[in-house]
């Protein structure tokens, strides 16, 4: 038999039992909702690729890691690479227009001319991947206003960037080099739009994903893709 007393210490210990499962629970719901409204975006842009080694490398690790991304193509470097622009579609990238030649005399030349490169390159998405191409970064950034508005008539989204890992600034980089200008450049940015290339020169990009994505991570950054 228990004694009052004890009656009363088990009641007590009830009581408290249900305010803390109460609290946990409402502790675990309230920062999850909190966290995720607070947290930082890291778009991660790819520009100027395919290629076949440094552009497979840097796919590996955002499988790897779980991370979607995308991928602003140059269409005169998809062909014979078919394969890899269908594998950043079939492992959840974006794949956007860049350009079909990447030659700034050509595509600048008119706002036709620049039309029409942004059609010969979506074309080329569309035929290789099944998946018509909505968003477009322009060659060389900078603005171009009459073009803007005929693009967004077409439905393409533009993006352009508001950081760098340097490795079309710096002269040979490494690795290293680019995961501190990634980081220094997105500081204190809430949205990060990094810009980086997977072009075959732009092999110690591939060597420096990792570290980037891991240091972001440590800040509780968020990946996404346009
Ligand atoms: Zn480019």
């Amino acid at each position: 038999m228990l004694k009052r007393n004890q009656y009363l210490l088990l009641a007590a210990f009830a009581v408290l039992l249900a305010i803390l499962a109460h609290f946990s629970g409402r502790m675990a719901a309230t920062p999850a909702f909190t966290f995720a409204d607070e947290r930082r975006e890291v778009f991660l842009t790819f520009d100027d690729g395919p290629s076949t080694v440094v552009t497979g490398k840097i796919l590996d690790t955002l499988q790897e890691e779980n991370i979607k991304a995308t991928f602003f193509v140059v269409g005169e470097r998809v062909y014979g690479r078919e394969k890899v622009l269908k594998r950043m579609v079939r492992e959840g990238h974006t794949v956007g227009v860049h350009s079909q030649s990447h030659r700034y005399d050509k595509i600048y030349a008119s706002a036709e001319a620049l039309v029409g490169d942004v059609q010969a390159c979506a074309k080329l998405i569309e035929e290789t991947t099944g998946v018509a191409p909505k968003v477009y970064r322009f060659p060389g950034g900078g603005r171009h206003e009459r073009e803007e508005e005929i693009l967004q008539g077409l439905g393409y989204h533009i993006v352009w960037w508001n950081a760098v890992n340097g490795d079309a600034e710096l002269t040979a980089p490494d690795a290293q080099t680019l995961a501190e200008t990634a980081l220094r450049t997105s500081k204190g940015k809430k949205r990060v739009v990094l810009l980086m290339h997977d072009r075959a020169d732009c092999a110690a990009t591939a060597e420096a994903l990792p570290a980037i994505i891991k240091a972001f991570r440590e800040e509780g950054c968020v990946f996404r893709a346009f």
